[in-house]
Protein backbone atom coordinates (compact mmCIF):
# COMPACT_ATOMS: atom_id res chain seq x y z
CA UNK A 1 0.00 0.00 0.00
CA UNK A 2 1.39 3.57 -0.80
CA UNK A 3 1.52 6.48 1.52
CA UNK A 4 -1.23 8.10 -0.64
CA UNK A 5 -3.73 5.07 -0.28
CA UNK A 6 -3.28 5.22 3.35
CA UNK A 7 -3.41 8.63 3.84
CA UNK A 8 -6.67 8.74 2.23
CA UNK A 9 -8.00 5.96 4.12
CA UNK A 10 -6.54 7.35 7.34
CA UNK A 11 -8.68 10.89 6.04
CA UNK A 12 -11.87 8.90 6.30
CA UNK A 13 -11.65 7.76 9.82
CA UNK A 14 -8.75 10.59 11.86
CA UNK A 15 -9.21 14.06 11.04
CA UNK A 16 -6.88 15.18 8.86
CA UNK A 17 -5.42 11.59 8.40
CA UNK A 18 -3.16 11.78 11.67
CA UNK A 19 -3.54 12.02 15.88
CA UNK A 20 -1.40 15.12 16.03
CA UNK A 21 -1.63 17.91 13.42
CA UNK A 22 1.42 18.60 12.46
CA UNK A 23 2.25 15.21 10.90
CA UNK A 24 -0.73 15.47 8.88
CA UNK A 25 2.20 18.16 6.67
CA UNK A 26 -0.24 20.86 6.05
CA UNK A 27 2.52 23.31 6.38
CA UNK A 28 4.86 22.02 4.22
CA UNK A 29 1.87 20.56 1.57
CA UNK A 30 1.98 16.84 0.50
CA UNK A 31 1.50 13.23 1.52
CA UNK A 32 3.09 12.21 4.66
CA UNK A 33 5.42 8.57 4.92
CA UNK A 34 3.59 6.44 7.21
CA UNK A 35 6.35 4.44 8.89
CA UNK A 36 6.54 0.97 8.94
CA UNK A 37 10.12 0.63 11.17
CA UNK A 38 12.90 2.66 12.51
CA UNK A 39 16.29 1.33 13.41
CA UNK A 40 18.44 3.57 15.35
CA UNK A 41 19.07 7.20 13.07
CA UNK A 42 16.41 5.70 10.32
CA UNK A 43 12.69 5.18 9.65
CA UNK A 44 11.35 3.30 6.44
CA UNK A 45 8.10 4.15 5.51
CA UNK A 46 5.25 1.77 3.61
CA UNK A 47 6.64 1.93 0.19
CA UNK A 48 10.55 0.88 1.72
CA UNK A 49 11.75 4.39 1.38
CA UNK A 50 14.35 4.66 3.72
CA UNK A 51 14.80 8.11 5.37
CA UNK A 52 17.81 9.53 7.73
CA UNK A 53 15.20 10.57 10.34
CA UNK A 54 15.78 14.25 12.51
CA UNK A 55 12.19 13.93 14.33
CA UNK A 56 13.32 11.19 16.11
CA UNK A 57 9.48 11.41 17.98
CA UNK A 58 10.46 15.20 18.15
CA UNK A 59 12.70 14.35 20.68
CA UNK A 60 11.42 11.66 22.82
CA UNK A 61 14.34 8.94 21.05
CA UNK A 62 17.62 10.60 22.48
CA UNK A 63 19.32 6.78 21.72
CA UNK A 64 17.66 6.89 18.06
CA UNK A 65 14.99 4.10 17.15
CA UNK A 66 14.70 0.99 18.88
CA UNK A 67 17.63 0.90 21.19
CA UNK A 68 17.96 -3.05 22.21
CA UNK A 69 18.48 -2.33 25.42
CA UNK A 70 14.89 -0.44 25.54
CA UNK A 71 13.22 -3.15 23.38
CA UNK A 72 14.52 -5.58 26.03
CA UNK A 73 13.36 -4.08 29.38
CA UNK A 74 10.15 -3.43 27.69
CA UNK A 75 9.60 -7.02 25.98
CA UNK A 76 10.30 -8.15 29.78
CA UNK A 77 8.05 -6.15 31.55
CA UNK A 78 5.23 -6.91 29.05
CA UNK A 79 5.26 -10.43 29.74
CA UNK A 80 4.62 -9.43 33.79
CA UNK A 81 1.60 -7.84 32.92
CA UNK A 82 1.67 -3.77 31.31
CA UNK A 83 -0.60 -2.27 34.06
CA UNK A 84 -2.33 -3.14 37.57
CA UNK A 85 -3.90 0.09 39.30
CA UNK A 86 -1.14 -0.34 42.11
CA UNK A 87 2.26 1.09 42.62
CA UNK A 88 5.19 -0.83 41.21
CA UNK A 89 9.19 -0.91 41.89
CA UNK A 90 10.01 0.35 38.61
CA UNK A 91 8.21 3.66 39.49
CA UNK A 92 9.96 3.92 42.67
CA UNK A 93 12.91 3.46 41.10
CA UNK A 94 12.44 6.32 37.98
CA UNK A 95 11.76 8.51 40.60
CA UNK A 96 14.99 8.08 42.23
CA UNK A 97 16.96 8.40 39.36
CA UNK A 98 15.23 11.63 38.39
CA UNK A 99 15.25 13.38 41.90
CA UNK A 100 18.83 12.42 41.88
CA UNK A 101 19.76 14.15 38.94
CA UNK A 102 17.60 17.11 38.59
CA UNK A 103 19.38 19.26 41.24
CA UNK A 104 16.55 20.48 43.59
CA UNK A 105 14.20 18.25 42.19
CA UNK A 106 13.00 15.96 44.77
CA UNK A 107 9.82 14.53 44.85
CA UNK A 108 7.78 13.82 41.41
CA UNK A 109 4.42 12.35 40.18
CA UNK A 110 4.29 10.73 37.21
CA UNK A 111 1.64 11.21 34.14
CA UNK A 112 1.24 10.25 30.94
CA UNK A 113 1.88 12.92 28.43
CA UNK A 114 3.97 16.35 28.52
CA UNK A 115 0.61 17.96 28.04
CA UNK A 116 -0.91 16.32 31.64
CA UNK A 117 2.63 17.45 33.49
CA UNK A 118 2.29 20.84 32.51
CA UNK A 119 -1.19 21.12 32.70
CA UNK A 120 -1.12 19.27 36.73
CA UNK A 121 2.27 21.85 37.19
CA UNK A 122 -0.01 24.45 36.51
CA UNK A 123 -2.63 23.39 38.83
CA UNK A 124 0.15 22.89 41.21
CA UNK A 125 1.28 26.05 41.20
CA UNK A 126 -2.34 27.61 42.04
CA UNK A 127 -3.04 25.72 44.59
CA UNK A 128 -0.08 26.25 46.34
CA UNK A 129 0.25 29.87 46.52
CA UNK A 130 -3.65 30.48 46.54
CA UNK A 131 -3.29 32.79 42.91
CA UNK A 132 -4.51 32.11 39.54
CA UNK A 133 -2.53 33.95 37.13
CA UNK A 134 -0.26 32.23 35.09
CA UNK A 135 2.36 33.85 32.95
CA UNK A 136 3.71 32.54 29.79
CA UNK A 137 6.09 33.16 26.83
CA UNK A 138 4.95 33.87 23.37
CA UNK A 139 6.45 30.78 21.44
CA UNK A 140 6.86 28.58 24.13
CA UNK A 141 4.35 24.77 23.80
CA UNK A 142 3.11 23.75 27.29
CA UNK A 143 1.38 21.13 25.73
CA UNK A 144 -2.96 21.22 24.60
CA UNK A 145 -3.84 22.26 27.90
CA UNK A 146 -7.25 25.05 27.31
CA UNK A 147 -5.24 27.69 29.77
CA UNK A 148 -1.52 27.14 28.19
CA UNK A 149 -2.45 27.25 24.38
CA UNK A 150 -2.59 31.11 23.85
CA UNK A 151 0.48 31.82 21.85
CA UNK A 152 1.64 28.19 21.76
CA UNK A 153 4.24 27.93 19.34
CA UNK A 154 5.27 24.58 17.29
CA UNK A 155 2.05 22.66 15.87
CA UNK A 156 -0.18 25.59 17.24
CA UNK A 157 1.70 28.23 15.12
CA UNK A 158 1.62 25.93 12.01
CA UNK A 159 -1.79 25.75 11.75
CA UNK A 160 -1.48 29.97 12.31
CA UNK A 161 -3.94 29.72 14.94
CA UNK A 162 -3.20 31.94 18.02
CA UNK A 163 -5.13 29.59 20.38
CA UNK A 164 -7.66 27.20 19.59
CA UNK A 165 -11.52 27.06 19.04
CA UNK A 166 -12.85 25.52 21.68
CA UNK A 167 -11.05 27.21 24.35
CA UNK A 168 -14.01 29.26 26.22
CA UNK A 169 -12.66 33.41 27.18
CA UNK A 170 -12.77 32.52 30.27
CA UNK A 171 -10.17 29.26 30.78
CA UNK A 172 -7.43 31.98 29.40
CA UNK A 173 -8.80 35.02 31.60
CA UNK A 174 -5.92 34.22 33.75
CA UNK A 175 -3.27 33.82 30.95
CA UNK A 176 -0.58 36.62 30.65
CA UNK A 177 1.52 36.07 27.13
CA UNK A 178 4.65 37.90 27.08
CA UNK A 179 7.71 37.95 24.78
CA UNK A 180 10.49 35.43 25.34
CA UNK A 181 13.52 37.29 26.34
CA UNK A 182 12.36 39.97 27.91
CA UNK A 183 11.99 39.87 31.98
CA UNK A 184 8.08 40.39 32.85
CA UNK A 185 7.17 42.39 35.89
CA UNK A 186 4.72 40.56 37.59
CA UNK A 187 2.33 41.19 40.68
CA UNK A 188 1.24 39.46 43.49
CA UNK A 189 -1.62 37.71 41.70
CA UNK A 190 0.52 35.84 39.82
CA UNK A 191 0.88 32.08 40.72
CA UNK A 192 3.59 30.82 37.70
CA UNK A 193 5.84 31.96 35.33
CA UNK A 194 5.94 29.02 32.87
CA UNK A 195 9.00 28.63 30.41
CA UNK A 196 10.54 26.39 28.12
CA UNK A 197 14.08 27.45 29.81
CA UNK A 198 15.77 26.96 26.01
CA UNK A 199 13.08 27.07 24.12
CA UNK A 200 12.59 24.34 21.32
CA UNK A 201 9.06 24.97 19.96
CA UNK A 202 9.05 28.33 17.81
CA UNK A 203 12.55 26.22 16.08
CA UNK A 204 15.31 26.54 18.85
CA UNK A 205 15.57 29.84 20.74
CA UNK A 206 18.24 30.54 23.76
CA UNK A 207 17.56 32.05 26.56
CA UNK A 208 20.04 35.06 26.61
CA UNK A 209 22.82 35.50 29.38
CA UNK A 210 20.52 36.22 32.82
CA UNK A 211 17.70 36.16 31.75
CA UNK A 212 16.35 32.89 33.61
CA UNK A 213 18.12 34.19 36.49
CA UNK A 214 16.19 37.72 36.20
CA UNK A 215 12.76 35.43 35.77
CA UNK A 216 13.95 33.90 39.26
CA UNK A 217 14.62 36.87 40.78
CA UNK A 218 11.31 38.36 39.58
CA UNK A 219 9.34 35.54 40.91
CA UNK A 220 10.78 35.71 44.38
CA UNK A 221 10.00 39.76 44.53
CA UNK A 222 6.62 38.60 43.93
CA UNK A 223 5.99 35.33 46.03
CA UNK A 224 5.13 33.53 42.45
CA UNK A 225 6.73 30.01 41.32
CA UNK A 226 8.94 29.58 38.48
CA UNK A 227 7.82 26.62 36.08
CA UNK A 228 9.90 25.21 34.04
CA UNK A 229 8.84 23.02 31.39
CA UNK A 230 11.75 20.64 30.57
CA UNK A 231 9.62 18.37 28.34
CA UNK A 232 12.05 18.85 25.61
CA UNK A 233 15.45 20.17 27.65
CA UNK A 234 14.87 16.91 30.26
CA UNK A 235 17.49 14.51 29.70
CA UNK A 236 18.72 16.01 26.74
CA UNK A 237 20.61 18.77 27.65
CA UNK A 238 22.13 16.79 30.12
CA UNK A 239 21.12 14.50 33.07
CA UNK A 240 19.98 17.51 34.96
CA UNK A 241 18.07 18.99 32.11
CA UNK A 242 18.17 23.07 31.82
CA UNK A 243 18.30 23.34 35.33
CA UNK A 244 21.67 22.18 35.73
CA UNK A 245 22.76 23.84 31.98
CA UNK A 246 21.86 27.28 33.50
CA UNK A 247 22.32 26.91 37.58
CA UNK A 248 19.06 28.51 38.11
CA UNK A 249 16.57 26.33 39.75
CA UNK A 250 12.57 26.23 39.53
CA UNK A 251 9.98 25.93 42.03
CA UNK A 252 8.29 23.14 39.65
CA UNK A 253 9.12 21.20 36.66
CA UNK A 254 7.27 19.20 33.94
CA UNK A 255 9.56 16.67 31.84
CA UNK A 256 7.95 14.62 29.25
CA UNK A 257 9.48 13.07 26.12
CA UNK A 258 13.24 11.52 26.59
CA UNK A 259 12.42 10.46 29.79
CA UNK A 260 9.74 7.61 28.67
CA UNK A 261 12.28 6.19 26.51
CA UNK A 262 9.73 6.45 23.81
CA UNK A 263 6.64 5.44 25.67
CA UNK A 264 4.14 7.40 27.22
CA UNK A 265 5.19 9.46 30.23
CA UNK A 266 5.35 12.98 31.80
CA UNK A 267 6.47 13.83 35.20
CA UNK A 268 6.22 16.94 37.03
CA UNK A 269 7.88 17.80 40.59
CA UNK A 270 9.29 20.32 42.98
CA UNK A 271 10.25 20.46 46.20
CA UNK A 272 9.42 18.09 49.08
CA UNK A 273 7.19 21.30 50.64
CA UNK A 274 5.23 22.27 46.99
CA UNK A 275 4.89 18.96 46.09
CA UNK A 276 2.87 18.38 49.19
CA UNK A 277 0.05 20.31 48.00
CA UNK A 278 -0.77 16.97 45.56
CA UNK A 279 -3.47 14.62 46.61
CA UNK A 280 -3.21 12.58 49.06
CA UNK A 281 -1.23 14.69 50.55
CA UNK A 282 -2.52 17.75 50.11
CA UNK A 283 -5.54 19.29 48.41
CA UNK A 284 -4.38 19.50 44.79
CA UNK A 285 -5.82 16.25 42.71
CA UNK A 286 -4.14 15.12 40.27
CA UNK A 287 -4.38 11.33 39.55
CA UNK A 288 -4.34 8.68 36.03
CA UNK A 289 -5.47 5.18 35.54
CA UNK A 290 -2.19 4.37 33.49
CA UNK A 291 0.26 7.24 35.49
CA UNK A 292 3.68 5.62 35.48
CA UNK A 293 2.69 2.40 33.63
CA UNK A 294 5.15 -0.42 33.55
CA UNK A 295 6.00 -0.34 29.87
CA UNK A 296 6.94 3.41 30.03
CA UNK A 297 8.74 3.46 33.68
CA UNK A 298 10.87 0.00 32.18
CA UNK A 299 11.67 2.09 28.92
CA UNK A 300 12.38 5.40 30.81
CA UNK A 301 14.87 3.45 33.22
CA UNK A 302 16.38 1.33 29.87
CA UNK A 303 17.27 4.97 28.47
CA UNK A 304 18.47 6.95 31.18
CA UNK A 305 20.09 4.18 32.42
CA UNK A 306 22.69 4.50 29.23
CA UNK A 307 22.96 8.32 29.44
CA UNK A 308 26.00 9.43 30.83
CA UNK A 309 28.88 12.42 30.80
CA UNK A 310 30.04 10.88 27.92
CA UNK A 311 26.70 10.05 25.67
CA UNK A 312 25.67 13.83 26.39
CA UNK A 313 29.51 14.89 25.12
CA UNK A 314 29.02 13.14 22.27
CA UNK A 315 25.21 13.51 21.13
CA UNK A 316 26.61 17.58 21.73
CA UNK A 317 29.33 17.03 19.55
CA UNK A 318 27.16 15.51 17.00
CA UNK A 319 24.92 18.53 17.21
CA UNK A 320 27.82 20.86 16.89
CA UNK A 321 28.88 19.38 13.42
CA UNK A 322 25.37 19.18 12.26
CA UNK A 323 24.89 22.91 13.16
CA UNK A 324 28.29 24.46 11.82
CA UNK A 325 28.18 22.75 8.55
CA UNK A 326 24.24 23.56 8.07
CA UNK A 327 25.46 27.13 8.42
CA UNK A 328 28.54 27.08 6.20
CA UNK A 329 26.87 25.10 3.78
CA UNK A 330 23.81 26.98 3.46
CA UNK A 331 25.39 30.25 3.58
CA UNK A 332 28.29 29.44 1.49
CA UNK A 333 25.35 28.53 -1.26
CA UNK A 334 23.95 31.84 -0.78
CA UNK A 335 20.81 31.25 1.30
CA UNK A 336 20.41 33.29 4.75
CA UNK A 337 20.22 31.45 7.80
CA UNK A 338 20.56 31.07 11.23
CA UNK A 339 21.75 27.75 12.53
CA UNK A 340 21.44 27.96 16.24
CA UNK A 341 22.87 25.15 18.49
CA UNK A 342 22.42 24.39 22.29
CA UNK A 343 23.99 21.27 23.63
CA UNK A 344 22.25 18.87 21.81
CA UNK A 345 19.69 20.59 20.44
CA UNK A 346 20.14 22.12 17.02
CA UNK A 347 17.25 25.00 15.39
CA UNK A 348 17.36 26.40 11.87
CA UNK A 349 16.16 29.46 10.64
CA UNK A 350 15.74 31.32 6.85
CA UNK A 351 16.70 34.44 7.97
CA UNK A 352 20.46 36.61 8.50
CA UNK A 353 18.88 38.18 12.03
CA UNK A 354 19.67 36.29 15.01
CA UNK A 355 16.48 34.50 16.30
CA UNK A 356 15.57 35.75 20.05
CA UNK A 357 11.44 35.77 20.24
CA UNK A 358 8.51 34.45 18.72
CA UNK A 359 8.04 37.01 16.41
CA UNK A 360 11.24 36.82 14.78
CA UNK A 361 10.77 33.28 14.40
CA UNK A 362 7.61 33.82 12.42
CA UNK A 363 9.06 36.09 10.48
CA UNK A 364 11.86 33.51 9.75
CA UNK A 365 8.95 31.12 8.99
CA UNK A 366 6.96 33.59 6.54
CA UNK A 367 10.08 33.62 4.10
CA UNK A 368 8.25 30.58 2.91
CA UNK A 369 11.58 29.00 2.00
CA UNK A 370 10.90 26.01 4.89
CA UNK A 371 8.72 23.79 2.90
CA UNK A 372 10.89 23.78 -0.19
CA UNK A 373 13.81 22.83 1.69
CA UNK A 374 11.96 20.21 3.67
CA UNK A 375 10.80 18.45 0.46
CA UNK A 376 13.62 18.58 -0.92
CA UNK A 377 15.76 17.23 1.48
CA UNK A 378 12.85 14.68 2.09
CA UNK A 379 13.14 13.74 -1.52
CA UNK A 380 17.29 13.10 -0.61
CA UNK A 381 15.78 10.87 1.81
CA UNK A 382 16.95 13.36 4.99
CA UNK A 383 13.60 13.75 7.04
CA UNK A 384 13.07 17.09 9.16
CA UNK A 385 10.27 17.74 11.03
CA UNK A 386 7.22 19.16 8.76
CA UNK A 387 6.86 22.56 9.69
CA UNK A 388 8.92 25.41 10.35
CA UNK A 389 8.77 25.77 14.02
CA UNK A 390 10.28 22.38 15.23
CA UNK A 391 13.66 22.05 16.42
CA UNK A 392 16.12 19.46 15.06
CA UNK A 393 16.92 16.15 16.99
CA UNK A 394 19.91 14.84 15.66
CA UNK A 395 20.52 11.21 18.14
CA UNK A 396 23.25 9.34 19.48
CA UNK A 397 22.43 6.82 16.89
CA UNK A 398 23.92 9.79 14.31
CA UNK A 399 27.24 8.66 12.72
CA UNK A 400 29.34 11.21 11.75
CA UNK A 401 28.72 9.97 8.19
CA UNK A 402 25.13 10.50 8.59
CA UNK A 403 25.98 14.17 9.51
CA UNK A 404 28.15 14.69 6.34
CA UNK A 405 25.37 13.43 4.28
CA UNK A 406 23.03 15.80 6.20
CA UNK A 407 25.40 18.51 5.91
CA UNK A 408 26.26 17.90 2.05
CA UNK A 409 22.89 17.29 1.22
CA UNK A 410 21.51 20.91 2.73
CA UNK A 411 24.32 22.62 0.80
CA UNK A 412 23.25 21.47 -2.66
CA UNK A 413 19.08 22.26 -1.41
CA UNK A 414 20.13 26.02 -0.57
CA UNK A 415 22.40 26.40 -3.70
CA UNK A 416 19.02 25.31 -5.87
CA UNK A 417 16.54 27.60 -3.76
CA UNK A 418 18.92 30.87 -3.78
CA UNK A 419 19.13 30.07 -7.66
CA UNK A 420 15.36 30.60 -6.91
C1 LIG B 1 5.97 18.15 23.57
C2 LIG B 1 5.87 19.19 24.63
C3 LIG B 1 4.82 19.22 25.56
C4 LIG B 1 3.64 18.30 25.46
O1 LIG B 1 4.00 16.96 25.63
P1 LIG B 1 3.03 15.82 25.01
O2 LIG B 1 3.65 14.55 25.48
O3 LIG B 1 3.03 16.02 23.54
O4 LIG B 1 1.67 16.04 25.61
C5 LIG B 1 4.87 20.15 26.58
N1 LIG B 1 5.88 21.02 26.69
C6 LIG B 1 6.91 21.03 25.82
C7 LIG B 1 8.05 21.99 26.02
C8 LIG B 1 6.93 20.13 24.75
O5 LIG B 1 7.93 20.18 23.85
Amino acid sequence: MTNHELFDRAKAVLPGGVNSPVRAFLSVGGTPYFVERAKGSRVWDAEGNEYLDYVQSYGASILGHADPVAIDAVQRAATDGTTFGAPTRSEVELAELVCSWVPGLEMVRMTSSGTEAAMSAIRLARGATGRNKVVKFAGCYHGHTDSLLAAGGSGVANQGLVGSAGVPPAAVADTVVVPYNVVPTLDDETAVLAIEPVAANMGLVEPEPGFLQACRDECDRVGALLLFDEVITGFRLGRGGATAWSGVQPDVWAFGKVIGGGLPVGLFGGSREVMANVAPLGPVYQGGTLSGTPLATAAGLAVLGQLDDDRYEALTATAARLAAGLADAMTSAGLAVQVPQVGPLVGLFFTDEPVRDYDDAKAAADTGLYPSFFHAMLAEGIAFAPGPYEAIFPSLAHSDADIDRTIETAGRVAASLAAG
